[in-house]
């Protein structure tokens, strides 16, 4: 098998994974959720079920309450269902095609080793199921899909609205150094395929470093010029429950605000868009903010999904089969060792400074030697990784503040290394609102401070800069908003 084949294998087999341990069908089958008993697709090839009994309800439903909740007790059950139909199927009673149909039919697939009703492992799985809600909004999920729907809409209407436009907005910004690159996602060529398809396709990473400015194009320029209205309102819905999801990990949001913002969005989608356009991630949405609830906690992705281009990269100059995946593992494993050893917690990427840097660090460490210094850059920080040049947040004496990172060095002790920050600390405008989610500061260069440790910085930011470099409006995401800076 080409190695380009066996890492597309490995991707789509980590994907699966949490379905296929259960295997129920999931958005395969007439029954699209496996915590809803009567949860049925909108469109099918015959007539939808719902148009024939009252006892399944299409996924286009957004309220909670007409969906029947499976127990733990109830998908056992039903997976002994489905085992009883597979034995009727091995003693000839029914056909293959009667198997199959029950089980298009049930939402869930026969395993011989089906793990639901192993009784040692006891799975409770109404219980325990947790849907990825990075797999439910982007990288083909509801937002971003759905702004390939918003600019054809516009595209189709001969609007200034574009992916073009879009991606000149878009240009204006100042993402986070460590975040993924987004200028491939608005060439000519880019733009005129989404506009045709309807689709924007991106990766999960580089949607959600977009998500705000996207959400600022349409609140201010796009829902400026009255075109299509409730498209501009159903994407700014999305995009809004999209940021909320990214703060769950910061544990400040309610799970009740999440529902709020959830139902919004599907509320106007339905109204626009109909129900139709409905697709089982929409029915799968629904059941996040009592996930979020039981839990206390949302996870984005398995952390190997996550990994999967770190894979990737790392095999990329793998060309020859022959013990692909050991080596591939001794190389991954030999980088990480390397990484544990260096003396920096959470940073990753070390050098020696030289040249002209080295003067005014002499000046503000005077009496260390030019060997000391260690320039400590892509130090993890909420939001993602932070170098020179970022904008952050920071404590100062007890005050959050905003700045930008100049640099982060290490100093050597005698027994170990001390960081220190230095950052320029700009102006917040006094006229402004706390509560807005983009906020407006004085550029300066002149408030310099020195912070020690390398836990004070808190947040890496995405800002646009003015033309005149005086003013700089910086996206605060919900979880700093209000309380912290
Ligand atoms: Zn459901």
């Amino acid at each position: 098998m080409p190695s380009s084949l066996l890492k597309r294998a490995f991707c789509s087999l980590t994907c699966q994974l949490s379905k296929s341990a259960i295997s129920c069908k999931g958005h395969a089958g007439m029954i699209c959720c496996c915590l809803c008993v009567n949860a049925t697709l909108h469109n099918s090839a015959s007539i939808p079920v719902h148009l024939l009994t009252d006892r399944a309800v299409s996924i286009s439903n957004t309220s909670l309450e007409d969906f029947i909740k499976h127990t733990d007790e109830s998908i056992r059950a039903l997976v002994q269902r489905v085992n009883q139909r597979h034995e009727a199927l091995q003693a000839r009673m029914i056909s293959q095609q009667a198997f199959d149909d029950c089980l298009q039919v049930l939402g869930w697939n026969w395993t011989p080793s089906n793990i639901i009703l192993n009784e040692r492992f006891r799975f409770k799985i109404a219980s325990m199921v947790m849907y990825g809600w990075a797999h439910i909004y982007v990288r083909d999920g509801l937002a971003d899909n759905e702004l390939g729907q918003a600019m054809k809409t516009y595209f189709s209407n001969r609007s200034l609205t574009s992916f073009r436009k879009l991606g000149e907005y878009v240009a204006t910004f100042t993402f986070p150094k460590r975040s993924p690159n987004l200028a491939h996602l608005f060439t000519a060529s880019a733009n005129a395929n989404s506009s045709r398809k309807g689709s924007f396709s991106c990766t999960g990473s580089e949607f959600l470093t977009l998500t705000p400015v996207v959400h600022r194009y349409f609140t201010r320029v796009v829902a400026s010029r009255g075109e299509f209205m409730p498209v501009v309102s159903s994407m700014i819905a999305v995009l809004n429950a999209v940021m909320l999801l990214m703060s769950v990990r910061s544990g400040t949001i309610k799970p009740q605000e999440l529902c709020s913002a959830i139902a919004a969005h599907l509320l106007l989608y339905k109204a626009y868009y109909g129900d139709a356009a409905f697709r089982p991630k929409h029915r799968y949405s629904l059941h996040l903010p009592g996930m979020l609830l039981r839990f206390g906690f949302l996870l984005a992705a398995f952390t190997h999904e996550r990994k999967h281009r770190l894979v990737t990269r790392y095999t990329r100059d793998r060309k020859n089969l022959r013990n692909w995946d050991a080596g591939a593992i001794e190389e991954i494993t030999c980088h990480q060792m390397w990484e544990l050893k260096q003396p920096f917690f959470l940073a990753c990427a070390t050098a020696r400074p030289r040249g002209k840097i080295l003067y005014p660090l002499r000046e503000m460490f005077p009496g260390v030697d030019d060997d000391a210094f260690v320039v400590v850059n892509d130090m993890c920080v909420n939001g993602g990784r932070v170098c020179a040049g970022d904008v952050v947040s920071c404590l100062v004496d007890g005050q959050a503040q905003l700045g930008e990172l100049l640099l982060n060095i290490a100093v050597q002790m005698p027994a170990s290394y001390t960081v220190y920050s230095v950052i320029a600390l700009w102006q917040s405008d006094p006229n402004e609102s706390t509560a807005d989610i983009w906020r407006k500061f004085r550029v300066s260069k002149e408030n310099v401070v020195k912070l020690e440790s390398n836990t004070s910085i808190d947040t890496v930011f995405t800002y646009r800069m003015a033309v005149d470099q005086q003013t700089c409006v910086v996206y605060f995401p919900p979880e700093i908003l209000p309380k912290r800076v």
